[in-house]
């Protein structure tokens, strides 16, 4: 390290955690952190940027132009970053229809081109388990299948962040940079979390990613529409997960693995209005959750049709 990038990554701290005695336990928590340091590739606004959740709408505004502004430096690409808000009397939730599922990935692959995804890594919020009939502990699905699909002695179990509404991951981390918004996603902070991972460790459902090198991505594959809570292009170094598409789901649309599914397998919206879908299919599906007796209350109900 050098002098100057040491003095730099003392200075911000000793200044972060006099800041921090007045922005609460949080801020604390990640000023004092080991593995808080400044890095060249941070500008000093960003790494005094406040958490999420105490920024006033000018504020906000100000960092959305400055990512997008770094994203046309860094990719060369013209992005709009957005921070659509949780919306009243709205709950999301999922389902899955085992019976239809037949395996072929497509939403996965959404997920990597929706959500800008590191290309080399080919990473996505989705893993498709190939499982044996029969059963259904997900730790016995095979994610890394092969051959047609779908096998006559398997069905196919796509299995993403559940949402869930008792979320362990939210309970360890140490600095707050996650947390549950009002209409049920599961969020986190790219700009706080200070990428200890114990979220991914907690998490029983594999559903969080880790950043371990600056996404790649060339420009003319770069998704514009970004949000800043979900799909915009993440740090090296920070967590990230599936967050139900909401920069997309806030705005009325559907998330992008729905629409890529080939055979409607999936069901998605609002369990507040009794006359939704997903509504209809809790009601009349004999849905079942993944490792229920965890009990982190997942908003992510797979089933079958009888
Ligand atoms: S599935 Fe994992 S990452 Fe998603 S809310 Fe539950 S515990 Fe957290
Ligand atoms: S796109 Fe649909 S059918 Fe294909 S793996 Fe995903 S959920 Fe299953």
């Amino acid at each position: 390290m050098t002098d100057q990038k040491k003095s730099s990554g003392i200075s911000r701290r000793t200044a972060v955690k006099g800041i921090g005695a007045t922005l609460g336990a949080a801020a604390f928590a990640k000023a004092i952190a080991p593995i808080t340091t400044w890095t060249a590739e941070q500008s000093v606004d960003e790494f005094l940027q406040k958490h999420y959740q105490e920024l006033t709408p000018e504020q906000m505004q100000k960092i959305l132009a400055r990512l997008q502004a770094e994203t046309k430096e860094q990719y060369g690409a013209e992005v709009e970053i957005s921070d659509p808000k949780p919306q009243e009397g709205v709950k999301f939730a999922y389902a899955l229809n085992l019976s239809i599922c037949v395996g072929c990935r497509k939403c996965a692959q959404a997920c990597h081109l929706e959500n800008n995804h590191d290309r080399p890594s080919g990473n996505s919020y989705i893993r498709v388990l190939e499982m044996k009939k029969g059963s259904l502990d997900m730790e016995q699905g095979k994610v890394d299948y092969k051959g047609p699909v779908p096998k006559s002695d398997s069905f196919y179990m796509p299995v993403q962040c559940q949402q869930c509404d008792a979320p362990p991951c939210v309970d360890v981390c140490p600095v707050e940079a996650t947390w549950k918004e009002k209409d049920g996603i599961v969020a986190v902070d790219y700009n706080w979390c200070i990428g200890c991972r114990y979220c991914e460790a907690a998490c029983p459902y594999h559903a969080r990613r880790f950043n371990w090198t600056k996404p790649q991505i060339p420009a003319e594959e770069i998704n514009p529409q970004q949000g800043y809570l979900s799909n915009r292009i993440r740090p090296q170094g920070v967590m990230e997960k599936c967050t139900f598409c909401l920069h997309r789901t806030r705005e009325g649309r559907l998330p992008a693995c729905l629409e890529a599914c080939p055979t409607g397998a999936r069901v998605f919206g609002n369990i507040l209005d009794p006359d939704s879908e997903i509504r209809w299919v809790l009601e009349n599906k004999r849905v079942f959750v993944l490792k229920e007796e965890l009990g982190t209350k997942p908003s992510f109900y797979y089933f079958f049709d009888e």
